[in-house]
């Protein structure tokens, strides 16, 4: 059974630490590099929620790609809501080590699995990391479909296979253009606009697309209409989970560690319902 230091360092190698944003907090929260290690839970929020299913599946590693505290404290009091995380791991001794920004533009990373849940072909990075000679590391993907669908078929396949959500995939564009070429970037994805505009590709599927810079991205040139495909944020990151799970299982393969990795069911998006617009007297309302 391997320690936990031991399987921080294969996590480690997959998602060196040292590219994540100078902004980002990434490691290991909390955990006992001695402590022995045999099962572990792959999230996208250390919330309580999670927590608690850590400490339930008796896993010994939580993974999260987010971060518990992105900026400094003073207090892990279980008073708070992220203390009584801490509290929870470290009294069922659960280690937290997050993989957050180095996990998003790693090679395979964020964008990978979510190019791989959408079926589509990744091209190349939308954002290439500047120190990869390979050029394959970096953020988002452009991606490419072997058979173009329309805006409706591609939204319907989004809405298919990325996990259910109650916003489920919001969608700017003409249902019947044409999309052979789709830029996606897990999580918040509307500061990429110019990259996306610059691949020049039919699509972006990404997360927490703002009225602002979405609509100045669709009027942007009538001639090449970009169509907007804006998911739940965590269903946009979660299928990192069961790639993230997949490596690591191969790694506990190859070590004889004999490791049960897990991937969290648990829907951490915020929004809870949907509620579509019925009123029928404003102009352009549903009839
Ligand atoms: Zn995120």
């Amino acid at each position: 059974m391997p320690r936990l230091s031991e399987v921080i360092a294969a996590l480690d190698a997959l998602w060196p630490p040292d590219r994540a944003e100078g902004w980002d907090a990434v490691g290991t929260v909390c955990g006992d590099p001695d402590q022995d290690v045999s099962r572990v839970l792959f999230a996208v929020d250390p919330v309580g929620e999670v927590a608690d299913e850590a400490v339930r599946l008796g896993a010994d590693l939580l993974v999260t790609h987010h971060p518990l505290y992105l900026r400094g404290t003073t207090t892990v009091a279980a008073s708070t809501f992220k203390g009584r995380v801490v509290h929870t791991l470290i009294k069922n001794d659960v280690a937290l080590h997050v993989a957050h920004t180095n996990a998003d533009t790693a090679d395979p990373g964020v964008s990978d699995a979510l190019a791989g849940a959408l079926d589509l072909r990744v091209v190349r990075p939308l954002v290439p990391d500047p120190t990869d000679p390979a050029g394959r590391r970096g953020l988002g993907r452009v991606c490419a479909l072997e058979h173009p669908l329309t805006v409706r078929e591609f939204a319907a396949r989004a809405a298919e296979r990325l996990p259910a959500t109650a916003q489920g995939v919001r969608v700017a564009g003409d249902p019947d253009a044409l999309v052979r070429t789709v830029a996606v970037s897990g999580g918040s994805g509307d500061s990429l606009f110019d990259a996306v505009r610059a691949a020049g590709v039919d699509a972006f599927l990404t997360a927490d697309l703002r009225h602002h810079p979405a609509s100045e991205a669709r009027a942007h040139d009538p001639r090449t209409p970009l169509a907007l495909f804006d998911a739940a944020h965590w269903a946009t990151e979660w299928p990192w989970c069961e790639l993230a799970a997949a490596q690591l299982d191969e790694i506990s393969d190859r070590h004889g560690w004999d490791l049960r990795v897990h991937v969290s069911k648990t829907v951490t998006d915020p929004w809870t319902a949907h509620a579509a617009s019925t009123t029928t007297d404003h102009p352009g309302a549903p009839n």
